[in-house]
């Protein structure tokens, strides 16, 4: 069954999904992702008027696309229930780096100053993806987990990415971190209250910039993982313009402070230069 009416005609956005669907054959980190849906109570065996299936979800925590809290490597880190929601929405970045990506493929400073020199900067408090193509074996769980060698991210990024100011990291891999090579990514970003998203889905069908996304993790007390709805959001040519100009204006208001803010700061240093030289002008020894 589909509905009938899923147009977008009367929403300012059209929406993404960048969510793998759970079922139990989907790759998994040890081989299993012990997703399982069981029917409790089913149409024919219920009693009321109404008939229902009840079903009864089992997995794990860190199946599918889901999030990675900081509490997953980090004592005493945010968990899933307490990012704040705002925290979970972001404007997105899609570095595609799918043309050279094979199973060892790292991607480095480089690969993120290119995409700067092209595409401009990273916006502050993005939500950064990388395209790396590898997505493409999703449907073949032992050549997507590959005795668990994919596409990954250096601990560099990391930290320029930190640099940058952005909220988490996404990738169509099972982790931004081979186990080969450590995991400073994790180490890096979870360590400094960022978040990660593993195995998304569609992300080469968001724009490089100009998007933005929202995460959705299942809310659980504790949690240093969950499955999530990871969506897109495009929003309307009319709509983003105006984005766009409200946030130049901000950007604009924040340098105006700042620039004015840096004046009174010189303007203050040179008066107590000035007063300090007036000191050695006094100075009757000199
Ligand atoms: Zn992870």
């Amino acid at each position: 069954m589909t509905f009938q009416n899923s147009s977008n005609a009367s929403l300012p956005f059209t929406l993404i999904d960048l969510t793998h669907t759970l079922l139990p054959e989907i790759p998994s980190w040890n081989g299993t992702c012990g997703f399982h849906s069981e029917i409790k109570l089913d149409y024919e065996d219920c009693s009321t008027d109404v008939k229902f299936r009840v079903q009864q979800l089992k997995l794990h925590a860190g199946v599918g696309t889901h999030m990675d809290a900081p509490a997953h490597c980090i004592k005493g880190g945010l968990t899933i229930d307490e990012i704040p929601l705002m925290e979970l929405a972001a404007p997105s970045i899609v570095i595609d780096v799918s043309t050279k990506a094979h199973e060892t493929y790292q991607v480095t400073p480089s690969d993120i100053l290119s995409f700067e020199n092209k595409f401009g900067a990273l916006p502050p408090h993005a939500f950064v993806m990388i395209y790396t193509g590898w997505d493409r074996f999703w449907k073949d769980p032992e050549k997507y987990r590959n005795n668990l060698i994919f596409p990954s991210v250096s601990g560099e990024v990391a930290q320029l990415l930190l640099d940058r100011d952005i909220r988490g990291l996404g990738i169509d891999t099972m982790s931004p971190d081979c186990p080969q090579n450590g995991f400073p990514v994790h180490q890096l970003l979870l360590g400094n209250g960022k978040y990660i998203v593993e195995n998304i889905k569609n992300s080469q069908k968001m724009p490089p910039q100009g998007g933005y996304s929202l995460a959705l993790p299942i809310k659980t007390q504790g949690g240093t993982e969950a499955p999530m709805r990871l969506v897109g959001f495009l929003f309307k040519k009319e709509v983003s313009t105006a984005i766009e100009k409200m946030n130049k204006l901000f950007y604009d208001k924040e340098r105006e402070s700042k620039l004015i803010r840096a004046s009174k700061m010189v303007r203050k240093n040179s008066m107590t230069i000035n007063s300090e030289f007036s000191k050695i002008d006094d100075d009757p020894e000199s």
